[in-house]
């Protein structure tokens, strides 16, 4: 299991912690909430597990079925005028604890939800020094040395299969979506698609909605969100010259900036210079 990030909450009427400790959905204090499902009320209680599906309810609720939500504490109800882009529910806002919102689908069963920083920067910090969970990698990460500890400037090392929060270094979204990396995908002759890949640190496995030959540079990548072209002019890819992709993500408490090889088959990724000073990623020679 990669890194898990447990979120806390509030109400962002009453500014109420959203939090029960007395219950515990994966392993962590649930967000508790009050549900309405066309007039039958109960409690809900959510994992606080970012991307963890896991809801717990006073009765069942149908797959598909709106619900709206509310808080236990002030009883406002928590919506927001934002529209799932998956199937256009309204979004179910909640705040962040440390600054910024999570948002979350209210149909049942659709696992869309994103989470919104007003400091990028600031709030992941805070973020992963807060929040970061006692799984492996994050307990291991950080403070670890590579196997080379003789090396007197020790940098941290990012491991194989660490897995990469990442985000449009443009509108600052996630680009994460149903546990890949998601991007828009221009191929050579124009066309576009959506393209997947894995979000963990050297598991190559993608896929993607237009036909992109094995050894071909794609046109451009873009961020889903925004639609900005992620496109790096300064740089290209160490190994094989085609142009890079260049996305941010969140690692080793700091955000840094990543790239990703245009060339499809190429395993090619990169960190840029000044982050090359405090981190190496595992194997990177081998690249
Ligand atoms: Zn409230
Ligand atoms: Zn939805
Ligand atoms: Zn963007
Ligand atoms: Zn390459």
């Amino acid at each position: 299991m990669a890194s898990q990030v447990a979120l806390k909450v509030k109400c962002p009427s009453c500014r109420k912690s959203l939090m029960d400790k007395a219950h515990k959905v994966d392993g962590q204090p649930a967000i508790g909430l009050r549900v309405d499902v066309r007039g039958k009320k109960g409690w809900l209680r959510l994992s606080p597990v970012y991307g963890s599906y896991k809801v717990e309810s006073e009765f069942p609720i149908a797959q598909d079925a709106l619900v709206r939500i509310s808080c236990p504490h002030c009883q406002a109800a928590l919506k927001s005028s934002s529209q799932c882009e998956v199937c256009g529910a309204p979004m179910v806002p909640m705040m962040l604890e440390e600054g910024g919102k999570v948002f979350i689908c209210s149909r049942k069963g659709c696992k869309k939800h994103f989470l919104e920083f007003e400091d990028l920067n600031k709030a992941l910090t805070k973020f992963y020094d807060t929040y970061a969970l006692g799984g492996d990698r994050q307990q291991v990460l950080p403070g670890r040395k590579g196997p080379a500890v003789e090396e007197p400037d020790a940098k941290e090392i990012m491991a194989s299969g660490s897995f990469l929060q990442s985000y449009c270094p443009h509108c600052k979204h996630t680009l994460i979506n149903h546990c890949s990396l998601t991007f828009t995908v221009v191929g050579r002759g124009g066309e576009e698609g959506m393209l997947l890949l894995s979000p963990y640190l050297n598991v190559f496995t993608n896929s993607s909605t237009i036909e992109i030959p094995h050894g071909e540079e794609v046109r451009d990548l873009r961020c889903p969100h925004c639609d900005h072209s992620l496109l790096e002019k300064l740089k290209k890819c160490d190994r094989c010259g085609s142009r890079i992709a260049k996305v941010t993500v969140g690692a080793m408490h700091k955000l840094i900036t990543f790239f990703i090889c245009l060339r499809k088959g190429c395993t090619w990724h990169g960190i840029s210079g000044e982050d090359t000073k405090m981190i190496m990623l595992e194997d990177s020679q081998e690249w």
